[in-house]
């Protein structure tokens, strides 16, 4: 029997881009509890943001923070804890990508003249980054806590990014584009720690296992290439990501949560057949 494994996208997939809200995929996430169906966000929202937001939406599985870069599994799941794993909270942590340190000292090297396309993240005030995203000062200064991600505020032109991002290749980190924000990270991806997951689980959950990817952005590119089916959902900002992938590939008519539960339910009634969330 098929066995689907969700792994999730959040600012402008699960979650409304504007309003940071989940509630038209609520009673779709309450059903696919019901059939043990593991929806995983795969976001580029770092650990601390995640842990109070899986409560809020009662997601009780594992997570994949800051692009790719930490996995985070509840110590109640019974996949093996890695050696050199980390605690935070009641999830064990195990690590993919480059230490914030690390990427900010490449950062530095570079020349003077691209400072001025590009403000760090954590370089803002809270109020700053309160009027950037709309949260409020706690939830702004949890997005700001970051391990393995630089986050910059990009100021320059689009040209100016190609180049940046062709420079900073050139170090052997990458720049992944989300819908607010420029990620400067490791080589690592969402499909990266995805694949780490999706291993692990074969191990627990059992059976034929399908993953489903989905996203909206460009820091999805990855995620979405590397799963059995893609769900590509609406933007109200910009435009979908262009894939390479020609099978197994559905684009919501919808944005956000809409979308997200649009797209969810075709998919799986391909999967499992017509009558799976009568
Ligand atoms: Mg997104």
């Amino acid at each position: 029997m098929k066995r689907p494994v969700i792994y999730t996208d959040l600012d402008g997939s699960l979650l409304d881009h504007y309003t940071y809200e989940a509630t038209e995929a609520l009673p779709l996430l309450r059903q696919l509890e019901q059939l043990g169906t593991p929806v995983i966000p795969c976001t580029s929202k770092t650990a601390a943001e995640l842990v109070p937001l899986c409560k809020t939406l009662q997601l009780s599985g594992p997570f994949i923070a800051e692009n790719g870069a930490l996995i985070c599994v509840p110590t109640n799941w019974p996949i093996p804890m890695p050696t050199n794993s980390g605690r935070i909270g009641a999830y064990w942590s195990h690590s993919l990508g480059y230490p914030r340190a690390a990427l900010r000292a490449v950062l530095d090297s570079l020349s003077g003249d691209w400072q001025r396309c590009y403000q760090p993240l954590v370089d803002l005030s809270v109020e700053d980054v309160m009027s950037l995203t709309q949260l409020d000062a706690r939830a702004a200064a949890r997005a700001q806590r970051r391990d393995f991600t630089e986050t910059l505020v990009w100021r320059g032109s689009d040209a100016e990014y190609s180049q940046f991002t062709a420079v900073v290749t050139q170090s052997g980190l990458q720049c992944v584009r989300g819908g607010r924000f420029v990620h400067l990270m490791g080589p690592n991806t969402k499909a990266d720690a995805m694949a780490w997951l999706q291993l692990a689980i074969g191990h627990y959950l059992g059976g034929d296992l399908v993953s489903i990817g989905i996203g909206d952005a460009d820091n999805d590119r990855a995620l979405l290439e590397a799963t059995d089916h893609a769900l590509l959902i609406r933007s109200p900002v910009h435009a979908f990501p262009s894939l390479e992938r020609k099978h197994n590939i559905y684009f919501s008519h919808r944005c956000g949560p809409e979308g997200w539960t649009e797209g969810v339910q075709a998919i799986l009634r391909t999967l499992l057949g017509e009558e799976a969330l009568a």
